[in-house]
């Protein structure tokens, strides 16, 4: 089989074995050798799935093609903080290490009842606490576009492997902005689906009220595929959902008449000038297209990093406080009782991101300042909802740059936390409200790619993917990042 690993989206994966042009055991071999060839310098993969990826190939390849089901045999990876049976899962981070999940999350018990192929784990922030990959306790990722610079996060090894083509397609999470930066910072989709429409069974929590599992593609047709897949309602998770009913991948090449409103309080002295560039030309597209695009003011998503900063780590305090080297992972050999080996097992195992974020939990939840901190974040929040419920009274879609820069160099923001919370300015509002969102590449600016955010009111996913897919064939882009194959 030839290949041009950049041309493999999940889809044509998908063709390919459909009219026997590849094996799936071709397909897994392709992304083993482009990862032994280019994820020394990526560094997207904690771990990989080999033995077991080439032999559920060769079990899929000897079955009749009447026997199998539709996306059986094509890869995927995903981000370390979905549990994987008998596979460590380690949420990046050292507490977690040598942790066994005895059982699969909802989402990989979906991918592996499709017959999708893992290919293995991908790196990401330290329980999905940052925007950059660098908290990572094993590595960092590098952004494929310039290897000096970051994939963004927390799900930057998914952004990156699908950007640097070690799988057709990724899974990752999103909390405040997790699969929506990092996708823009690497030039690839992310899809953040509405709260619910993917069970959490198994995704190891960090805020439990914002987080979603969203599909990191090369091309929107993707994102609604590997939606497709792992969305739907689970017993498992009893907050989860389903979407409203089967996603269908997108058709459409115009926006004629849709209505599209570009959030005013997104487009201030924080955003770059090369970012607002390429998203005026965007907004010049959408009109091209037929679509209307007038200036929307949601005056309080302005408080929106301030609200999360205080609900993200309340929660992620309470959920963290199972990690105590007894029922998990990391266990300290010191300490002389049992508390003195939680303090030294917590000490040792979290790192400095997820001690910053349990200590502001545990501060805006404790009995004296818990109106003050927590109860006013929680009315910031109804008051969000309230005024992108407003906004979609009179647009199909709310419209920002997805990240304020492109993927900054590594090691610029770790110094100074509030820079880095920065970075998710225009994805966490839509966190706390729930709603579904996409970001997609939408141009360049110093050579970097520049994604475009496209919100929808809650299960708009249809509305969102047809937008996304008549926008994407207009961008057209056709640069690539720049990387050489080294071997051994
Ligand atoms: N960057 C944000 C944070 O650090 C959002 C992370 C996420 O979406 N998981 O909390």
């Amino acid at each position: 089989m030839s290949h041009d690993v950049y041309e493999l989206s999940g889809v044509r994966c998908r063709e390919l074995l459909e009219s026997r042009e590849a094996s799936a055991t071709e397909l897994v071999q392709v992304y083993l050798d482009r990862m032994r060839g280019v994820d020394a310098q990526v560094g997207a993969y904690l771990l990989t799935n080999e033995e077991a990826a080439l032999q559920q190939a060769a079990e899929i390849d000897a079955k009749p093609a009447e026997e199998r089901r539709p996306w059986e045999g094509v890869p995927i990876a995903v981000k370390d903080i979905l549990a994987t049976k008998d596979m460590e899962t380690t949420c990046a981070s050292r507490i977690l290490s040598g942790y066994r999940p005895p059982y699969d999350a909802t989402a990989i018990r979906r991918l592996k009842e499709a017959g999708l192929i893992i290919l293995g784990k991908l790196n990401m922030d330290e329980f999905a606490m940052g925007s950059s990959t660098e908290n990572s306790a094993y590595q960092p990722t590098r952004n494929p576009w310039d290897l000096e610079r970051v994939p963004g996060g927390s799900s930057g090894g998914s952004a990156a492997a699908v950007a640097a083509a070690e799988t057709p397609w990724a899974l990752g999470t999103d909390t405040g902005g997790s699969i929506r930066q990092p996708a823009s910072l690497c030039g690839v989709v992310g899809l953040k689906p509405t709260y619910g429409a993917v069970s959490r069974y198994g995704l190891i929590a960090f805020a439990s009220s914002l987080d979603q599992i969203g599909p990191l593609t090369r091309t929107v047709s993707d994102a609604a595929a590997l939606l497709q897949i792992v969305q739907g309602q689970d017993p498992l998770d009893s907050t989860s959902t389903g979407l409203r009913g089967p996603l269908r991948l997108p058709t459409e090449r115009d926006l004629a008449g849709r209505r599209f409103g570009v959030i005013k309080e997104f487009l201030g002295e924080a955003i770059d000038s090369g970012v607002r560039e390429v998203f005026n030309d965007a907004c010049k597209t959408i009109e091209a297209l037929g679509g209307v695009v007038e200036e929307v003011s949601l005056p309080s998503v302005e408080r929106g990093i301030a609200a999360y900063y205080i609900i993200a780590p309340a929660e992620a305090s309470s959920n963290l406080a199972r990690f105590d080297g007894v029922r998990y992972g990391y266990r300290s050999g010191e300490g002389e009782d049992l508390l003195s080996m939680y303090t030294h097992t917590r000490s040792e195992g979290f790192g400095p991101e997820v001690k910053r974020r349990i200590m502001i939990g545990t501060y805006v939840l404790s009995a004296g300042y818990y109106e003050a901190y927590y109860g006013q974040a929680q009315r910031t929040r109804t008051l969000i909802i309230q005024d992108f419920n407003r906004a979609f009274a009179d647009y199909d879609y709310l419209i920002s740059p997805t990240s304020p820069s492109v993927a900054f160099k590594l090691g610029e923001r770790t110094a100074d936390p509030l820079a880095m919370y920065l970075s998710d300015l225009c994805t966490i509002p839509v966190n706390l409200a729930g709603l579904p969102a996409i970001s997609l590449p939408a141009g360049f600016s110093q050579g970097l790619p520049v994604g475009l955010h496209l919100i929808s009111p809650h299960f708009g996913e249809q509305a969102l993917v047809d937008a996304a897919h008549a926008l994407e064939h207009r961008f057209q882009l056709e640069a690539r990042p720049a990387l050489t194959e080294v071997r051994e």
